[in-house]
């Protein structure tokens, strides 16, 4: 096992990473830019090392810097964390060429599954189920491009090969439209991900968004470890998770989890991952493939009792997964809230200093959190600034739980989305469950008027 791990990120996710890192025994090296310099879990960890500047590109994007740290402090692996660096295959190869573990998959893993129009091709040799759409990238050919779309079927969607966090896509209803649509969508692609390619998928109208939560060793071991439903999203961001997800069969979840896990002893891939599908009308289609660990794994860990940031950690360091799919049990019913610093209502960043931060607590309440009182929360980087997450023996029981603990949560001096979360929590649609991707933004909508 390794005796020293440096994390490449910040915020709630850097205390999770050193959380799993203490209680395995092993020192963690925390990086962090100047604006993060007074983060508790920057003083909390056994080493720290400035890397620079707040803005992003001159800190956590920046690998040299990254690297240097690592080799300054002789630690023997990195933790990429999720966001900035974690999935850009260029930063593992060069990870791994300077003589440390990237703890994720190969640079090739993440190269293949980064660009999706080959993610998608390796999911339909594996078997996992796909939307339909073009077979691989659109040609130039305009009356090629009308006849893809006919055999698809209106409405269609252009999505570029390079896109990522909800960009780069364009829903398509008619045939008139189409053309215009893919030339644009391509000049915005190239410009925005440096790769022009797009391709076309059916547009699904009222999916929920399902993901699988896998976990890979390098000795051909590869297991799931459930569903989460991450369907209440506004602008295409996840905002609630839940596992399991409520109203699909189980027959029907264990076939592409065991579709997911067979997919990944085909690739060979090692570590975490999220295999991320639309759900609709009883059928699951692949989307794209996260080879990182994922916000809402904590409702995974709570409903399988695994550790996924550990697993990650044992798997890079070559060891076996402790267990078999077979052992794997999931119980009771989890949900995640994200905590947001911003207006509940219009959602303008609301970065400031926290004058008061009071956590909720009791029997099956998590808080993965980096803020306290006092602290100040940066305008350079994303809005989320921890989560809460419950566990019950049913939804119900987790859902009156997570009702209890945002009656208690306190942030004073910015404003959070707690607000918006307590009114999701005794909405009678979000009650029933399964409500799909676009619920939360008509309910927004819905509540303005
Ligand atoms: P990104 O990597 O940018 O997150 P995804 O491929 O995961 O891109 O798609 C993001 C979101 O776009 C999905 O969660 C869904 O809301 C919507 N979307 C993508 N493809 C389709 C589709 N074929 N039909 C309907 N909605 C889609």
């Amino acid at each position: 096992m390794f005796k020293k791990i440096l994390i490449a990120n910040r915020g709630e996710i850097a205390l999770r990473i050193q959380r799993a890192c203490r209680e395995m025994g092993i020192q963690s090296v925390v990086v962090y830019s100047e604006a993060d310099r007074d983060a508790k879990y920057v003083r909390l960890a056994d080493e720290a090392v400035c890397i620079g500047p707040a803005p992003s590109a001159q800190s956590y994007l920046h690998m040299p810097a990254i690297i240097s740290a690592a080799e300054v402090t002789d630690a023997e692996a990195i933790h990429p964390g999720y966001g900035f660096l974690s999935e850009n295959a260029d930063f593992a190869e060069r990870v791994e060429q300077s003589g440390f573990v990237f703890i994720g998959p190969t640079p090739e893993s993440i190269r293949v599954m980064g660009d999706k129009v080959s993610a998608k091709q390796a999911m339909i040799r594996s078997g996992v189920p796909c939307v339909p759409g073009s077979e691989g990238a659109l040609p130039d050919d305009p009356k090629e491009i009308i006849k893809i779309a006919r055999t698809v079927g209106y409405p269609v969607i252009i999505k570029a090969a390079g896109g990522g966090g909800g960009r780069g896509m364009r829903v398509v209803h008619t045939e008139a439209a189409l053309i215009h649509a893919v030339q644009t969508t391509k000049a915005e692609a190239g410009a925005a991900f440096g790769n022009p390619e797009v391709y076309m998928e059916k547009f699904l109208e009222h999916p929920r968004h399902i993901e699988i939560q896998i976990l890979a060793d390098t000795h051909k071991n590869a297991v799931w470890l459930g569903e989460r439903d991450c369907s209440m999203q506004r602008r295409h961001q996840k905002i609630i998770e839940e596992a399991p997800a409520p109203g699909i069969l189980r027959r029907a979840i264990e076939k592409v989890g065991e579709r997911c896990a067979a997919a990944c002893k085909k690739i060979g891939y090692r570590g975490a991952g999220t295999f991320e599908f639309l759900y609709e009308n009883g059928e699951f289609y692949f989307i794209e493939m996260n080879t990182r660990v994922q916000v809402e794994h904590p409702v995974t860990e709570m409903t399988s009792g695994i550790d996924i940031v550990q697993m990650q950690i044992r798997v890079a360091a070559g060891e076996k997964l402790p267990f078999t799919q077979r052992q794997i049990e999931t119980r009771g019913h989890s949900i995640e809230c994200r905590i947001n610093a911003e207006d509940p209502v219009k959602f303008i960043p609301s970065p400031g200093r926290i004058t008061t931060w009071h956590a909720p607590g009791g029997p099956g309440v998590r808080v993965d959190s980096h803020i306290y009182t006092n602290y100040f929360v940066p305008p350079n980087y994303d809005s989320m600034i921890g989560k809460i997450i419950v566990h019950g023996d049913t939804r119900e029981q987790a859902l009156a739980r997570m009702r209890t603990a945002l009656s208690e949560t306190v942030v004073e001096g910015i404003h959070t989305n707690i607000p918006l979360h307590r009114e999701l929590m005794v909405d009678a649609k979000f009650i029933e469950g399964g409500t799909d991707i676009h619920y939360l933004e008509s309910w927004m909508a819905a509540r303005k008027r």
